[in-house]
Protein backbone atom coordinates (compact mmCIF):
# COMPACT_ATOMS: atom_id res chain seq x y z
CA UNK A 1 0.00 0.00 0.00
CA UNK A 2 1.07 2.80 0.50
CA UNK A 3 4.30 3.51 0.51
CA UNK A 4 6.67 5.00 3.12
CA UNK A 5 4.86 5.71 5.64
CA UNK A 6 3.40 2.12 5.94
CA UNK A 7 6.90 1.71 6.59
CA UNK A 8 7.71 3.01 10.01
CA UNK A 9 10.98 3.68 11.18
CA UNK A 10 12.23 0.50 12.94
CA UNK A 11 10.74 -0.03 16.38
CA UNK A 12 10.71 -4.15 17.01
CA UNK A 13 13.08 -6.27 17.65
CA UNK A 14 12.42 -8.54 14.78
CA UNK A 15 14.06 -7.27 11.73
CA UNK A 16 12.09 -4.75 10.49
CA UNK A 17 12.06 -5.25 6.75
CA UNK A 18 10.62 -2.11 5.78
CA UNK A 19 13.19 -0.26 7.96
CA UNK A 20 16.69 -1.95 6.86
CA UNK A 21 18.56 -1.38 10.04
CA UNK A 22 21.63 -2.14 9.13
CA UNK A 23 22.76 0.57 5.94
CA UNK A 24 22.24 3.88 6.85
CA UNK A 25 19.09 5.10 4.03
CA UNK A 26 19.80 6.95 1.13
CA UNK A 27 17.72 9.67 0.84
CA UNK A 28 15.54 7.88 -1.31
CA UNK A 29 14.89 5.32 1.16
CA UNK A 30 13.74 7.51 3.92
CA UNK A 31 9.91 7.74 4.39
CA UNK A 32 9.86 11.41 3.95
CA UNK A 33 11.50 10.93 0.53
CA UNK A 34 8.71 9.29 -1.01
CA UNK A 35 7.69 10.09 -4.12
CA UNK A 36 4.41 11.94 -3.63
CA UNK A 37 6.30 15.12 -4.18
CA UNK A 38 8.74 13.86 -6.60
CA UNK A 39 6.78 12.03 -9.52
CA UNK A 40 3.48 13.09 -8.84
CA UNK A 41 1.22 12.02 -11.22
CA UNK A 42 -0.35 14.73 -13.41
CA UNK A 43 -4.07 15.35 -13.10
CA UNK A 44 -4.27 17.15 -16.06
CA UNK A 45 -3.19 14.33 -18.42
CA UNK A 46 -5.25 13.61 -21.46
CA UNK A 47 -6.98 11.06 -20.27
CA UNK A 48 -8.97 12.51 -17.29
CA UNK A 49 -10.12 15.98 -19.32
CA UNK A 50 -11.96 14.17 -21.23
CA UNK A 51 -14.18 11.96 -18.88
CA UNK A 52 -16.44 13.11 -16.99
CA UNK A 53 -18.77 11.93 -19.23
CA UNK A 54 -17.13 8.28 -18.70
CA UNK A 55 -18.29 8.17 -15.49
CA UNK A 56 -21.55 7.28 -16.25
CA UNK A 57 -20.72 5.17 -19.19
CA UNK A 58 -20.85 1.65 -20.10
CA UNK A 59 -17.56 -0.06 -20.92
CA UNK A 60 -18.28 -0.65 -24.83
CA UNK A 61 -17.80 -3.99 -25.73
CA UNK A 62 -15.73 -4.70 -29.35
CA UNK A 63 -15.52 -7.53 -31.92
CA UNK A 64 -12.16 -8.11 -30.06
CA UNK A 65 -14.22 -8.94 -27.21
CA UNK A 66 -16.04 -11.56 -28.44
CA UNK A 67 -13.48 -13.70 -30.36
CA UNK A 68 -11.52 -13.22 -26.78
CA UNK A 69 -14.82 -14.28 -24.67
CA UNK A 70 -14.93 -17.60 -27.05
CA UNK A 71 -11.72 -18.62 -26.13
CA UNK A 72 -12.18 -17.52 -22.35
CA UNK A 73 -15.74 -19.84 -22.02
CA UNK A 74 -13.46 -22.91 -23.73
CA UNK A 75 -10.98 -22.20 -21.16
CA UNK A 76 -12.99 -21.60 -18.46
CA UNK A 77 -14.51 -24.87 -19.28
CA UNK A 78 -11.39 -26.89 -19.04
CA UNK A 79 -10.46 -24.67 -15.82
CA UNK A 80 -13.78 -25.67 -14.12
CA UNK A 81 -13.21 -29.01 -14.78
CA UNK A 82 -9.65 -28.84 -13.43
CA UNK A 83 -11.21 -27.11 -10.40
CA UNK A 84 -13.19 -29.57 -9.88
CA UNK A 85 -10.44 -32.46 -9.39
CA UNK A 86 -8.56 -29.90 -7.52
CA UNK A 87 -11.24 -29.16 -5.31
CA UNK A 88 -11.84 -32.25 -4.01
CA UNK A 89 -8.30 -31.84 -2.31
CA UNK A 90 -8.16 -29.30 0.69
CA UNK A 91 -5.86 -26.40 -0.22
CA UNK A 92 -7.11 -23.80 -0.55
CA UNK A 93 -7.42 -20.71 -2.58
CA UNK A 94 -4.71 -17.64 -2.59
CA UNK A 95 -4.30 -14.30 -3.43
CA UNK A 96 -1.46 -12.85 -4.69
CA UNK A 97 -0.62 -9.41 -3.73
CA UNK A 98 -0.38 -8.04 -0.87
CA UNK A 99 -0.26 -4.63 0.73
CA UNK A 100 2.89 -3.32 1.77
CA UNK A 101 1.61 -1.49 4.65
CA UNK A 102 4.65 -1.18 6.49
CA UNK A 103 6.33 -4.60 6.83
CA UNK A 104 7.09 -4.45 9.96
CA UNK A 105 6.22 -7.15 11.92
CA UNK A 106 4.35 -7.11 15.14
CA UNK A 107 6.74 -6.71 17.83
CA UNK A 108 4.39 -9.17 19.41
CA UNK A 109 4.64 -12.85 18.33
CA UNK A 110 1.81 -14.62 18.83
CA UNK A 111 2.90 -18.63 18.91
CA UNK A 112 0.16 -20.45 17.37
CA UNK A 113 0.46 -22.44 21.07
CA UNK A 114 0.92 -20.48 23.74
CA UNK A 115 -0.71 -17.07 22.89
CA UNK A 116 -4.06 -17.26 21.73
CA UNK A 117 -5.31 -14.31 19.81
CA UNK A 118 -7.67 -11.89 21.71
CA UNK A 119 -10.45 -10.88 19.73
CA UNK A 120 -11.94 -9.28 23.36
CA UNK A 121 -9.09 -6.95 22.99
CA UNK A 122 -9.81 -5.80 19.83
CA UNK A 123 -13.89 -5.51 19.95
CA UNK A 124 -13.06 -3.44 22.86
CA UNK A 125 -11.04 -1.04 21.08
CA UNK A 126 -13.17 -1.32 17.74
CA UNK A 127 -16.56 -0.27 20.16
CA UNK A 128 -18.09 3.12 18.02
CA UNK A 129 -20.21 5.58 17.98
CA UNK A 130 -23.80 4.38 17.20
CA UNK A 131 -25.01 6.40 14.24
CA UNK A 132 -27.25 4.87 11.99
CA UNK A 133 -26.43 4.34 8.27
CA UNK A 134 -28.49 3.23 5.74
CA UNK A 135 -26.22 2.07 2.74
CA UNK A 136 -27.87 3.17 -0.80
CA UNK A 137 -26.84 -0.05 -2.46
CA UNK A 138 -30.29 -0.14 -4.95
CA UNK A 139 -29.60 2.37 -6.87
CA UNK A 140 -31.89 2.24 -9.76
CA UNK A 141 -29.88 3.98 -12.06
CA UNK A 142 -27.69 1.36 -11.86
CA UNK A 143 -30.41 -1.16 -14.20
CA UNK A 144 -30.49 1.69 -16.49
CA UNK A 145 -26.19 1.58 -16.68
CA UNK A 146 -26.69 -2.06 -17.04
CA UNK A 147 -28.67 -2.45 -19.80
CA UNK A 148 -26.93 -1.01 -22.51
CA UNK A 149 -28.04 -1.49 -26.30
CA UNK A 150 -25.67 -4.63 -26.76
CA UNK A 151 -26.28 -6.13 -23.60
CA UNK A 152 -24.34 -7.00 -21.06
CA UNK A 153 -20.83 -8.71 -21.90
CA UNK A 154 -21.22 -10.93 -18.87
CA UNK A 155 -24.33 -12.54 -17.34
CA UNK A 156 -24.77 -10.67 -14.13
CA UNK A 157 -23.24 -12.49 -10.96
CA UNK A 158 -21.67 -15.33 -13.02
CA UNK A 159 -17.84 -14.12 -13.99
CA UNK A 160 -16.20 -14.95 -16.80
CA UNK A 161 -13.05 -16.47 -15.54
CA UNK A 162 -10.11 -16.21 -17.42
CA UNK A 163 -7.99 -18.50 -15.09
CA UNK A 164 -4.22 -19.42 -15.52
CA UNK A 165 -3.45 -20.92 -18.69
CA UNK A 166 -3.02 -24.51 -16.77
CA UNK A 167 -0.65 -26.47 -18.42
CA UNK A 168 1.67 -23.66 -18.54
CA UNK A 169 3.83 -23.90 -15.35
CA UNK A 170 3.36 -28.19 -14.81
CA UNK A 171 6.27 -29.67 -14.87
CA UNK A 172 4.30 -32.36 -13.13
CA UNK A 173 1.92 -33.14 -10.06
CA UNK A 174 4.12 -31.38 -7.91
CA UNK A 175 4.34 -27.90 -9.09
CA UNK A 176 2.03 -25.18 -8.76
CA UNK A 177 -0.56 -24.52 -12.37
CA UNK A 178 -3.44 -23.29 -10.68
CA UNK A 179 -4.12 -20.09 -9.01
CA UNK A 180 -6.30 -18.94 -11.28
CA UNK A 181 -9.67 -17.12 -10.67
CA UNK A 182 -12.20 -19.11 -11.89
CA UNK A 183 -13.70 -20.02 -7.96
CA UNK A 184 -15.23 -16.47 -7.95
CA UNK A 185 -18.27 -17.29 -9.50
CA UNK A 186 -21.58 -17.40 -7.40
CA UNK A 187 -21.68 -21.10 -7.58
CA UNK A 188 -18.16 -22.05 -7.26
CA UNK A 189 -18.19 -19.71 -3.83
CA UNK A 190 -20.43 -21.50 -2.67
CA UNK A 191 -18.62 -25.15 -3.44
CA UNK A 192 -15.59 -24.13 -2.69
CA UNK A 193 -16.03 -22.23 0.99
CA UNK A 194 -16.95 -25.34 3.13
CA UNK A 195 -14.47 -27.45 1.36
CA UNK A 196 -11.73 -25.07 2.06
CA UNK A 197 -12.26 -23.96 5.38
CA UNK A 198 -15.02 -21.35 5.18
CA UNK A 199 -18.31 -20.77 7.41
CA UNK A 200 -21.12 -19.04 6.24
CA UNK A 201 -19.93 -17.07 9.09
CA UNK A 202 -17.14 -15.88 7.63
CA UNK A 203 -18.64 -15.46 4.47
CA UNK A 204 -21.10 -12.76 6.00
CA UNK A 205 -18.51 -10.79 7.23
CA UNK A 206 -17.52 -10.64 3.77
CA UNK A 207 -20.19 -9.18 2.74
CA UNK A 208 -20.66 -6.92 6.02
CA UNK A 209 -16.78 -5.85 4.81
CA UNK A 210 -17.89 -4.73 1.19
CA UNK A 211 -20.95 -3.06 2.03
CA UNK A 212 -18.83 -0.67 4.48
CA UNK A 213 -16.42 -0.32 1.79
CA UNK A 214 -19.12 0.45 -0.91
CA UNK A 215 -20.67 3.05 1.70
CA UNK A 216 -16.83 5.40 1.87
CA UNK A 217 -16.38 5.47 -1.84
CA UNK A 218 -16.12 8.73 -3.39
CA UNK A 219 -18.24 10.30 -5.62
CA UNK A 220 -15.43 10.71 -8.02
CA UNK A 221 -15.37 6.93 -7.96
CA UNK A 222 -12.30 6.68 -5.65
CA UNK A 223 -11.46 5.82 -2.35
CA UNK A 224 -9.23 7.48 0.17
CA UNK A 225 -6.99 5.98 2.93
CA UNK A 226 -8.87 8.90 4.92
CA UNK A 227 -11.77 7.68 4.41
CA UNK A 228 -13.86 10.52 6.13
CA UNK A 229 -14.52 12.30 2.99
CA UNK A 230 -18.00 12.21 1.38
CA UNK A 231 -21.13 10.07 2.79
CA UNK A 232 -18.74 9.21 6.34
CA UNK A 233 -18.60 12.32 7.46
CA UNK A 234 -15.54 11.18 10.58
CA UNK A 235 -18.61 8.84 11.32
CA UNK A 236 -16.01 6.16 11.81
CA UNK A 237 -12.56 6.12 13.30
CA UNK A 238 -9.20 5.83 12.53
CA UNK A 239 -8.82 7.87 8.74
CA UNK A 240 -5.20 6.67 7.57
CA UNK A 241 -2.74 8.99 6.35
CA UNK A 242 -1.47 7.57 3.10
CA UNK A 243 -1.95 9.88 0.12
CA UNK A 244 -2.28 7.58 -2.95
CA UNK A 245 -5.32 7.50 -4.18
CA UNK A 246 -4.83 4.95 -6.82
CA UNK A 247 -3.49 2.78 -4.23
CA UNK A 248 -6.43 2.93 -2.17
CA UNK A 249 -8.82 2.70 -4.82
CA UNK A 250 -7.17 -0.67 -6.20
CA UNK A 251 -6.99 -2.03 -2.87
CA UNK A 252 -10.60 -1.11 -1.75
CA UNK A 253 -11.82 -2.79 -5.63
CA UNK A 254 -9.94 -5.86 -4.65
CA UNK A 255 -12.33 -7.37 -2.45
CA UNK A 256 -15.19 -6.61 -4.48
CA UNK A 257 -13.59 -8.54 -7.05
CA UNK A 258 -12.24 -11.26 -4.95
CA UNK A 259 -15.87 -12.77 -4.31
CA UNK A 260 -16.91 -12.45 -8.00
CA UNK A 261 -18.13 -8.47 -8.51
CA UNK A 262 -17.15 -6.96 -11.47
CA UNK A 263 -18.69 -3.61 -13.47
CA UNK A 264 -21.78 -6.08 -14.93
CA UNK A 265 -22.96 -7.27 -11.46
CA UNK A 266 -26.27 -6.66 -10.28
CA UNK A 267 -24.64 -6.41 -6.95
CA UNK A 268 -21.97 -3.41 -6.68
CA UNK A 269 -21.73 -3.30 -10.43
CA UNK A 270 -21.85 0.46 -10.40
CA UNK A 271 -19.03 0.62 -7.72
CA UNK A 272 -16.71 -1.34 -9.62
CA UNK A 273 -17.29 0.57 -12.28
CA UNK A 274 -17.06 3.75 -11.14
CA UNK A 275 -13.90 2.72 -9.50
CA UNK A 276 -11.73 1.58 -12.71
CA UNK A 277 -13.33 4.85 -14.33
CA UNK A 278 -11.64 6.76 -11.49
CA UNK A 279 -8.45 4.74 -12.10
CA UNK A 280 -8.58 5.08 -16.13
CA UNK A 281 -8.81 8.74 -15.43
CA UNK A 282 -5.96 8.96 -13.04
CA UNK A 283 -3.66 7.21 -15.56
CA UNK A 284 -1.06 9.02 -16.76
CA UNK A 285 -0.34 7.37 -20.60
CA UNK A 286 3.03 7.61 -22.14
CA UNK A 287 5.61 5.81 -24.09
CA UNK A 288 6.57 3.16 -20.78
CA UNK A 289 2.84 2.48 -20.68
CA UNK A 290 0.23 3.79 -18.09
CA UNK A 291 1.64 5.46 -14.94
CA UNK A 292 -0.58 5.03 -12.06
CA UNK A 293 1.42 5.65 -9.14
CA UNK A 294 -0.08 8.51 -7.72
CA UNK A 295 2.73 8.40 -5.31
CA UNK A 296 4.96 5.41 -5.45
CA UNK A 297 4.81 1.87 -7.15
CA UNK A 298 2.65 0.48 -4.79
CA UNK A 299 0.12 2.37 -6.47
CA UNK A 300 1.16 1.04 -9.39
CA UNK A 301 1.09 -2.68 -8.16
CA UNK A 302 -2.38 -2.98 -6.57
CA UNK A 303 -4.17 -0.77 -9.24
CA UNK A 304 -2.28 -2.99 -12.43
CA UNK A 305 -4.02 -5.75 -10.20
CA UNK A 306 -7.09 -4.45 -9.74
CA UNK A 307 -7.31 -4.47 -13.76
CA UNK A 308 -6.06 -7.30 -14.59
CA UNK A 309 -8.54 -8.90 -12.37
CA UNK A 310 -11.16 -6.58 -13.91
CA UNK A 311 -10.08 -7.67 -17.57
CA UNK A 312 -9.81 -11.52 -16.70
CA UNK A 313 -12.76 -11.40 -15.04
CA UNK A 314 -14.94 -9.89 -17.58
CA UNK A 315 -13.22 -10.14 -20.95
CA UNK A 316 -14.26 -6.85 -21.20
CA UNK A 317 -12.15 -5.33 -24.06
CA UNK A 318 -11.99 -1.05 -22.93
CA UNK A 319 -10.26 -2.58 -20.10
CA UNK A 320 -7.84 -4.65 -21.79
CA UNK A 321 -5.57 -1.60 -23.18
CA UNK A 322 -5.36 -0.23 -19.30
CA UNK A 323 -4.42 -3.41 -17.91
CA UNK A 324 -1.96 -3.91 -20.30
CA UNK A 325 -0.64 -0.73 -20.25
CA UNK A 326 -0.19 -0.74 -16.24
CA UNK A 327 1.60 -3.78 -16.19
CA UNK A 328 3.77 -2.47 -19.18
CA UNK A 329 4.61 0.29 -16.72
CA UNK A 330 5.65 -2.76 -14.08
CA UNK A 331 7.63 -4.03 -16.49
CA UNK A 332 9.62 -1.37 -17.18
CA UNK A 333 9.91 0.02 -13.64
CA UNK A 334 12.00 -3.21 -12.50
CA UNK A 335 15.42 -2.58 -11.64
CA UNK A 336 17.09 -4.02 -14.56
CA UNK A 337 20.12 -5.78 -12.24
CA UNK A 338 18.41 -6.94 -9.52
CA UNK A 339 15.15 -7.78 -10.44
CA UNK A 340 12.86 -6.54 -7.76
CA UNK A 341 10.82 -2.92 -7.39
CA UNK A 342 10.94 -0.10 -5.18
CA UNK A 343 9.32 3.17 -4.60
CA UNK A 344 10.86 4.66 -7.90
CA UNK A 345 11.39 2.96 -10.80
CA UNK A 346 14.54 1.13 -11.39
CA UNK A 347 15.45 1.83 -7.85
CA UNK A 348 17.31 -1.34 -6.39
CA UNK A 349 13.94 -3.57 -4.93
CA UNK A 350 12.54 -4.52 -1.45
CA UNK A 351 10.31 -7.35 -0.88
CA UNK A 352 7.61 -5.72 -0.09
CA UNK A 353 7.06 -3.46 -3.36
CA UNK A 354 7.82 -6.37 -5.31
CA UNK A 355 5.45 -8.71 -3.92
CA UNK A 356 2.51 -6.44 -5.15
CA UNK A 357 4.35 -6.45 -8.68
CA UNK A 358 4.84 -9.77 -9.09
CA UNK A 359 0.97 -10.67 -8.11
CA UNK A 360 0.36 -7.77 -10.63
CA UNK A 361 2.57 -9.55 -13.14
CA UNK A 362 0.33 -12.96 -12.26
CA UNK A 363 -2.77 -11.29 -12.52
CA UNK A 364 -1.81 -10.23 -16.10
CA UNK A 365 -0.70 -13.41 -17.17
CA UNK A 366 -3.74 -15.19 -15.68
CA UNK A 367 -5.53 -12.84 -18.11
CA UNK A 368 -3.38 -13.71 -20.85
CA UNK A 369 -1.56 -9.91 -21.01
CA UNK A 370 1.99 -10.14 -22.65
CA UNK A 371 4.61 -10.41 -19.78
CA UNK A 372 8.51 -10.91 -20.61
CA UNK A 373 9.22 -14.09 -19.39
CA UNK A 374 12.60 -12.67 -18.53
CA UNK A 375 10.84 -10.25 -15.75
CA UNK A 376 9.94 -13.40 -14.27
CA UNK A 377 13.39 -14.68 -14.10
CA UNK A 378 14.30 -11.70 -12.88
CA UNK A 379 11.76 -11.83 -10.14
CA UNK A 380 13.64 -15.00 -8.98
CA UNK A 381 16.82 -13.79 -8.93
CA UNK A 382 15.87 -10.50 -6.68
CA UNK A 383 14.11 -13.01 -4.39
CA UNK A 384 17.60 -15.03 -4.31
CA UNK A 385 19.08 -12.23 -3.45
CA UNK A 386 16.87 -11.31 -0.21
CA UNK A 387 16.81 -14.97 0.92
CA UNK A 388 18.34 -17.11 3.78
CA UNK A 389 18.27 -20.39 4.90
CA UNK A 390 17.79 -21.28 1.12
CA UNK A 391 15.01 -19.46 1.20
CA UNK A 392 12.79 -20.47 4.14
CA UNK A 393 13.07 -16.34 4.95
CA UNK A 394 13.40 -13.18 3.52
CA UNK A 395 14.27 -9.97 4.26
CA UNK A 396 13.35 -6.61 3.02
CA UNK A 397 16.39 -5.18 1.29
CA UNK A 398 18.69 -8.34 2.06
CA UNK A 399 18.86 -11.51 3.43
CA UNK A 400 19.58 -9.94 7.04
CA UNK A 401 17.37 -9.60 9.77
CA UNK A 402 14.57 -11.68 7.94
CA UNK A 403 11.07 -10.77 9.09
CA UNK A 404 7.99 -12.41 9.57
CA UNK A 405 6.01 -10.37 6.93
CA UNK A 406 8.87 -10.65 4.56
CA UNK A 407 9.23 -14.49 5.02
CA UNK A 408 5.60 -14.17 4.35
CA UNK A 409 5.52 -12.39 1.21
CA UNK A 410 8.76 -14.35 0.24
CA UNK A 411 7.31 -17.83 -0.05
CA UNK A 412 4.38 -16.74 -1.54
CA UNK A 413 6.34 -14.98 -4.54
CA UNK A 414 7.82 -18.66 -4.72
CA UNK A 415 4.84 -20.28 -4.96
CA UNK A 416 4.16 -18.20 -7.69
CA UNK A 417 6.88 -18.63 -9.65
CA UNK A 418 7.24 -22.10 -9.50
CA UNK A 419 8.97 -23.54 -6.75
CA UNK A 420 7.21 -27.09 -5.97
CA UNK A 421 5.53 -28.29 -3.10
CA UNK A 422 8.16 -30.96 -1.93
CA UNK A 423 10.95 -28.26 -1.84
CA UNK A 424 12.06 -28.39 1.57
CA UNK A 425 13.09 -25.21 1.99
CA UNK A 426 9.64 -24.49 1.29
CA UNK A 427 8.65 -26.75 4.30
CA UNK A 428 10.76 -25.14 6.42
CA UNK A 429 9.02 -21.64 5.68
CA UNK A 430 5.56 -22.78 5.97
CA UNK A 431 6.52 -24.53 9.21
CA UNK A 432 7.89 -21.19 10.23
CA UNK A 433 4.39 -19.65 9.67
CA UNK A 434 2.54 -22.52 11.28
CA UNK A 435 4.98 -21.58 14.34
CA UNK A 436 4.69 -17.97 14.63
CA UNK A 437 0.75 -18.21 14.10
CA UNK A 438 -1.81 -14.89 13.14
CA UNK A 439 -1.05 -11.74 14.10
CA UNK A 440 -3.31 -9.96 16.29
CA UNK A 441 -3.03 -6.20 14.72
CA UNK A 442 -0.31 -7.03 11.65
CA UNK A 443 -3.29 -7.43 8.77
CA UNK A 444 -0.22 -7.60 6.37
CA UNK A 445 1.70 -10.87 7.53
CA UNK A 446 -2.04 -12.03 7.84
CA UNK A 447 -2.96 -11.19 4.18
CA UNK A 448 0.24 -13.03 2.99
CA UNK A 449 0.69 -16.07 5.55
CA UNK A 450 -3.06 -16.80 4.75
CA UNK A 451 -2.45 -17.05 1.08
CA UNK A 452 0.90 -19.32 1.56
CA UNK A 453 -0.87 -21.80 3.43
CA UNK A 454 -3.69 -21.71 2.47
CA UNK A 455 -1.91 -23.12 -0.74
CA UNK A 456 0.27 -25.12 1.08
CA UNK A 457 -2.73 -26.94 2.91
CA UNK A 458 -2.53 -29.97 5.24
CA UNK A 459 -2.31 -29.87 9.05
CA UNK A 460 -0.33 -26.32 8.94
CA UNK A 461 -3.72 -25.26 7.43
CA UNK A 462 -6.09 -26.85 9.71
CA UNK A 463 -4.09 -25.02 12.60
CA UNK A 464 -4.12 -21.88 11.24
CA UNK A 465 -7.46 -21.07 9.65
CA UNK A 466 -9.69 -21.61 12.67
CA UNK A 467 -7.48 -19.02 14.13
CA UNK A 468 -7.38 -16.67 11.47
CA UNK A 469 -10.92 -16.71 10.29
CA UNK A 470 -12.38 -16.48 14.00
CA UNK A 471 -10.05 -13.93 15.31
CA UNK A 472 -11.56 -12.05 11.96
CA UNK A 473 -15.32 -12.46 12.62
CA UNK A 474 -15.12 -11.59 16.36
CA UNK A 475 -13.14 -8.71 15.54
CA UNK A 476 -15.38 -7.04 13.15
CA UNK A 477 -17.06 -3.62 14.12
CA UNK A 478 -21.28 -4.77 14.62
CA UNK A 479 -22.17 -1.50 15.79
CA UNK A 480 -22.60 2.01 14.25
CA UNK A 481 -21.48 3.43 11.26
CA UNK A 482 -18.38 1.08 11.77
CA UNK A 483 -20.57 -1.72 11.30
CA UNK A 484 -18.65 -4.48 8.91
CA UNK A 485 -15.11 -2.58 9.36
CA UNK A 486 -11.72 -3.58 10.81
CA UNK A 487 -9.38 -1.60 12.89
CA UNK A 488 -6.20 -2.72 14.61
CA UNK A 489 -3.82 -0.56 16.06
CA UNK A 490 -0.81 -1.43 14.40
CA UNK A 491 2.37 0.90 13.26
CA UNK A 492 1.10 -0.62 9.15
CA UNK A 493 -2.88 -0.04 10.31
CA UNK A 494 -2.35 3.32 11.67
CA UNK A 495 -1.35 4.37 8.09
CA UNK A 496 -3.43 2.69 5.74
CA UNK A 497 -6.06 3.52 8.67
CA UNK A 498 -9.58 1.42 8.76
CA UNK A 499 -10.31 1.25 5.20
CA UNK A 500 -6.68 -0.88 4.38
CA UNK A 501 -7.49 -2.99 7.28
CA UNK A 502 -10.61 -3.72 6.00
CA UNK A 503 -9.51 -4.15 2.73
CA UNK A 504 -7.08 -6.80 4.18
CA UNK A 505 -9.29 -8.45 6.68
CA UNK A 506 -11.77 -9.05 3.81
CA UNK A 507 -9.45 -10.61 1.02
CA UNK A 508 -7.98 -13.09 4.11
CA UNK A 509 -11.59 -13.86 4.64
CA UNK A 510 -12.12 -14.54 0.82
CA UNK A 511 -9.26 -17.04 0.40
CA UNK A 512 -11.16 -20.18 0.26
CA UNK A 513 -12.42 -18.97 -3.15
CA UNK A 514 -10.62 -16.13 -4.07
CA UNK A 515 -8.01 -17.82 -5.59
CA UNK A 516 -7.44 -21.37 -7.14
CA UNK A 517 -5.13 -23.66 -5.16
CA UNK A 518 -1.80 -23.62 -6.68
CA UNK A 519 -0.85 -27.38 -6.08
CA UNK A 520 -3.13 -29.98 -6.88
CA UNK A 521 -4.04 -32.70 -4.73
CA UNK A 522 -0.99 -35.04 -5.28
CA UNK A 523 1.12 -32.42 -4.00
CA UNK A 524 -0.18 -32.04 -1.07
CA UNK A 525 -0.62 -36.33 -0.72
CA UNK A 526 2.24 -36.38 1.61
CA UNK A 527 3.68 -39.33 0.84
CA UNK A 528 3.79 -38.29 -3.15
CA UNK A 529 4.92 -34.63 -2.54
CA UNK A 530 7.43 -36.10 -0.14
CA UNK A 531 8.80 -38.95 -2.76
CA UNK A 532 8.81 -37.01 -5.39
CA UNK A 533 10.72 -34.08 -3.45
CA UNK A 534 13.56 -36.77 -2.81
CA UNK A 535 13.93 -38.04 -6.27
ZN1 LIG B 1 -17.46 6.01 7.90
Amino acid sequence: MVPPALAPPVASIEAPPLAPPAAPPKQSDLPGAQPQTTDPIPSSDPASTSTPALARRRWSPSRQTTGFFSSVVFHAALLIALALAVEATRTLGTAPFAIELGNQDPVRLESSENAPLDPQKQNDRLEGQAVAVNVPFDDPQLDDLRQGPTGPLVKPGKPQPLGLDSGKLAIDDNSPRGGGLEGRGAQARARLLPIRGGTPQSEAAVQRGLKWLAFHQRDDGSWNFNHHGNRCRKACRHPGSEASTTAATALALLPFLGAGHTHTSDEYGEVVERGLYYLNNKASFGPRGADLRDGTMYGQGLAAIALCEAYAMSGEATIKGLAQQSVDFVVFAQDKKGGGWRYEPGQPGDTTVTGWQLMALKSAQMAKLNVPSTTFFMVEQFLDSVSSEYGSRYGYLSPANPGKTTTAIGLLARMYTGWRRGRPELKRGVALLDEWGPSETNMYFNYYATQVLCHWGGPEWERWNPKMREYLIATQATAGHESGSWYFPDKHGDKGGRLYNTAMAVMTLEVYYRYMPLYDREAFSGDVAERKAGE
